[in-house]
């Protein structure tokens, strides 16, 4: 997502490095702006996409409302919203990462649903200027504005014909003749309209989007998308998971080795390769090609804490120390994971360091929101760890906010 939208964040006058293009897991065709630099795209809306250029012109299209200042005026609900929905995508995270799937999709549906409640429909006055501003941003980012157009007239033909809830993007960006006659003028004389698209860009959408329905949709759903006959690679991986969710393990591991037969070393196959396995209750034989997976990736901090998930489920103290340094890494690096605290607050409860198994806590608890509780350990861990190092003085930190927190609570 960041480097199909990064031209276009450029474009509309951001940094790419503050704004952000976030998914989020709910089956509806949608995508909207709640404050921020951030745009949120539903799940659903990546798996209706038949080629990036499409989600390019939604991405553009919604950046224009950020452009047009178009949430300001509702900031105070709206931070409510996506408070409840980032906190409850980082549970879901963690739930699903500890292998509870199902528990995980729960609680991610169910923030959703709160925040949802908080939509805003913008008026036509607004509409008109994100799309004039997004067809800039096409403009000066040299993409097509094909796919926007494409999507718009798709999604009108699926309201035609489906029934469509209330919440969707066609009800929020309805598509008067006016507004495909406006639209299609601008794109159809911009120098880019014929310009195709990156092939590598667009093979690396039909993964991810293959990887994501095969995770988040019913299993018999996606082998409907993805038929057996499907030989792609697309295929393969949306089979993969859907295989995998139904616990058809070997089928599902099957289908990875087709993957892998394609390329060996592809680190997300091999993040796959490692996650069936670990799921399935094979931590040792998922630490190969999880480490391999690491180590192709830079250390990409979510295929790490699945490694340090799999060297601690081995229950073999000989593990220990790589899972601390692996763990380690993946929260230097990404501090936002809550499973990553929690396996590597695991890893010193191991090793019989319990205050830095109470910093790990306090660590997963801050993020949480759970003041109290994060103040507890956080004391505990200051209790027990050097006061000249780094570690100490985070757990201080972490005390200090924590506090804060509780007291803000208490004045409300
Ligand atoms: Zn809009």
């Amino acid at each position: 997502m960041r480097d199909a939208t990064a031209p276009l964040v450029k474009a509309a006058g951001l940094d790419p490095r503050n704004a952000e293009i976030l998914v989020i897991n709910d089956p509806s065709i949608n995508a909207f702006v709640a404050g921020g630099q951030i745009v949120w795209v539903h799940s659903g809306l990546i798996a209706s996409a038949d080629n990036i250029n499409q989600i390019q012109g939604v991405v553009a299209h919604e950046l224009g409302h950020i452009e047009g200042g178009h949430v300001i005026r509702s900031a105070e609900g709206i931070k409510e919203a996506t408070g409840i929905q980032l906190v409850s995508l980082l549970l879901g995270a963690a739930a699903l990462a500890a292998g509870g799937g199902e528990a995980g999709m729960g609680i991610m549906a169910a923030g959703q649903q709160a925040a949802m409640g908080k939509f805003l429909a913008f008026s036509r006055a607004q509409e008109s200027s994100a799309d004039a501003a997004g067809a800039r941003y096409l403009h000066n980012a040299g993409i097509s504005g094909k796919g926007s157009l494409e999507f718009f007239k798709k999604l009108q033909n699926l309201e035609y014909r489906l029934y469509v809830p209330q919440d969707t993007y066609v009800r929020t960006h309805p598509l008067s003749g006016d507004r495909v006659a406006v639209l299609s003028n601008l794109y159809e004389h911009d120098p880019a309209w014929s310009k195709p698209t990156d092939p590598a860009l667009e093979a690396r959408f039909q993964r991810v989007k293959a990887k994501l329905v095969g995770f988040v949709s019913d299993p018999p759903r996606t082998l409907q998308s993805y038929p057996t006959s499907d030989q792609s690679i697309p295929a393969h991986y949306a089979r993969a998971y859907a295989y995998h969710k139904s616990a058809y393990t070997e089928q599902a591991l099957a289908e990875i080795d087709a993957l892998l037969k394609a390329d060996p070393h592809d680190p997300y196959f091999l993040e796959l390769q490692g996650q069936v396995l670990l799921e399935s209750g094979k931590p040792a034989a998922a630490i190969p090609p999880l480490r391999e997976a690491v180590d192709k990736t830079g250390g990409q901090p979510l295929i790490a804490t699945l490694l340090g998930h799999a060297l601690v489920a081995t229950d073999d103290p000989k593990y220990l120390d790589e899972a601390e340094r692996v763990l380690r890494n993946a929260v230097s690096r990404d501090r936002e994971n809550p499973f990553a605290w929690y396996a590597l607050g695991n890893v010193y409860q191991r090793k019989g360091d319990t205050a830095r198994a109470a910093l790990a806590t306090a660590e997963r608890y801050s993020m949480e929101g759970q003041a109290a509780l994060a103040l507890r350990n956080a004391e505990v861990a200051m209790g027990g760890i050097d006061q000249k190092s780094p570690d100490y003085l985070r757990a201080q930190d972490i005390a200090m906010v924590s506090r804060a927190s509780m007291e803000r609570t208490k004045k409300k």
